[in-house]
């Protein structure tokens, strides 16, 4: 075998060689989320985390239903909620649903995300539920808790939604859509704001789930240094009214890195991330 390769020219050995550098540049390894997705996939302490979360909110659980005054919800703190049932607001993505197949595809296609490709995923209805959620839901749901699904995915999908949780066995109102979708009504954005405020016309919220700062308060574009004093402010909120589940692949905290500028190339957003890597003690 080598000596047959000694027998063809330099330039081909050099050639092949540099073919299979390039390919190598492109491996799955260098996707920006690859080690986000396996850890989400594959490390126990993942599981040992939303577990740790939804058994947290189980056991506050008997004293939110209880405390007619217990609100989630901070425009709740002055209004009379005594009279109100008991409602759970939770996110869907990262939250309830574990979409990192979805993920790994992308990384094995060495793409990035793409809205139909997306859509197309949640109406395939197979996301995996996250651990510990299903069981907690449940729970409060026998409870006579009603429990609310406050999406960002799209309205024209929310079929594949309500399949996937369905199956799952989250539960879902006979007679009422419980799963708020981004633009189902006119005002309800991305921001959640508005469908936070619908839900507590009618109920009171005893806590909100979600893996973005969003799914608690309104945070849309603001800085990292102002998304760590939000979280700080609220600090008597979190694992008490507040439940937050572990998302290292993608969310606001990693758009805040680059400022939310979508106009940004790969090589920018790549640039302003090394920006944020702290050498030094804070
Ligand atoms: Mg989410």
């Amino acid at each position: 075998m080598f000596h047959s390769l000694q027998k063809l020219p330099l330039w081909i050995i050099l050639a092949v060689g540099f073919l299979f550098s390039s390919c190598s540049s492109t491996s799955t390894l260098q996707h920006p989320t690859t080690s986000a997705t396996l850890w989400t996939q594959n490390a126990a302490e993942y599981d040992a985390l939303t577990t740790m979360v939804y058994r947290t909110a189980t056991s506050n659980l008997a004293m939110a239903i209880e405390d007619s005054y217990w609100t989630a919800y901070p425009n709740q703190e002055d209004q009379d909620i005594r009279s109100l049932p008991p409602a759970i607001i939770l996110d869907v993505d990262e939250t309830v649903l574990d979409n990192s197949p979805f993920q790994a595809r992308m990384i094995k296609q060495n793409s990035s995300f793409n809205l139909q490709q997306w859509n197309d995923w949640v109406m395939e209805a197979k996301a995996n539920p996250v651990p510990g959620a299903v069981k907690f839901t449940q729970r409060a749901a026998n409870q006579g808790v009603a429990i609310f699904y406050l999406t960002n995915r799209e309205a024209k999908v929310e079929e594949g939604t309500r399949q996937n949780l369905k199956e799952l066995g989250f539960p879902l109102s006979e007679n009422e859509d419980r799963i708020l979708s981004n633009n189902e009504r006119e005002n309800w954005t991305s921001a959640k704001t508005e469908r936070r405020a619908f839900v507590a016309q009618s109920h009171r919220i005893i806590m909100l789930f979600g893996d973005d700062l969003n799914d608690f308060v309104s945070a849309k574009d603001i800085s990292q240094k102002e998304r760590a004093q939000l979280v700080k402010k609220n600090q008597d909120k979190w694992g008490r009214f507040w439940y937050v589940l572990p998302n290292p692949v993608y969310g606001s905290w990693e758009s805040a890195l680059y400022n939310f500028d979508d106009s940004l190339s790969p090589a920018q957003i790549d640039s302003a991330k090394k920006e944020r890597l702290n050498t030094k003690k804070n």
